[in-house]
């Protein structure tokens, strides 16, 4: 996705640890207007996958996720970090250790949220070793749900994570692959 790629370069900016900083159109302050071509093509690429819900996990996944549910016209689930007075013990969970953070959280989804006949679509930010995707892929797999494929915003190629969900057989599209943030300078995938 051309308009990515180029807010990436324009705007994008490389933290030690092969981080890339975009709170300022992606995962802090949101460019809604990026956000939505973002959610329209995610809902181009899975349009004939019968998609009934999108799931995330909060709370730099909500965004993409949410215009690409709207996109797709089905609910979308994020995940919860944080166990919330009103979230009850009915939940699927797995442990997930968040690259940008270095600290392992447990993600919940109230079972009433996912059922067999259900097929979900997985939206994230980023992709960098796979982990949050593998904490949803295990929660899919323990509700019995259907996983049509998995959508990143922007996928870190260098990193573990592709060859993870590739393992699985579960189809992947990312809008921005990148092959490289050495000497603070994006190089994507060609
Ligand atoms: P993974 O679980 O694939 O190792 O990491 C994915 C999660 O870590 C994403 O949901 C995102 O929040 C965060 N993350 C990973 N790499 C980066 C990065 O380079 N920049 C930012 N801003 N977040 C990242």
């Amino acid at each position: 996705m051309d308009l990515l790629k180029q807010r990436i370069v324009e705007d994008g900016t490389v933290l030690p640890g092969n981080v890339l900083k975009v709170d300022n159109f992606l995962n802090h302050q949101v460019d809604t207007k990026l956000m939505d071509q973002i959610g329209e093509e995610f809902a181009k690429l899975f349009k004939d996958e019968k998609i009934t819900k999108v799931i995330t996990v909060e709370s730099s996944g909500i965004a993409p996720a949410l215009m690409t549910a709207f996109h797709i016209g089905v609910p979308l689930i994020f995940a919860r970090k944080h166990k919330s007075l009103t979230l009850t013990d009915n939940l699927y969970t797995a442990n997930v250790y968040s690259y940008t953070k270095q600290v392992s959280n447990d993600i919940s989804v109230d079972k009433r949220f996912l059922n067999p006949e259900d097929r979900v679509l997985i939206i994230d930010d980023f992709l960098a070793n796979g982990q949050a995707v593998q904490g949803l892929l295990e929660i899919a797999k323990v509700a019995k749900v259907d996983v049509a494929g998995v959508g990143i915003v922007i996928e870190k190629s260098f990193q573990k994570g592709r060859s993870m969900i590739e393992k699985t057989g579960v189809r992947l599209e990312s809008l921005a692959r990148i092959a490289s943030l050495d000497n603070q300078k994006v190089t994507f995938v060609e």
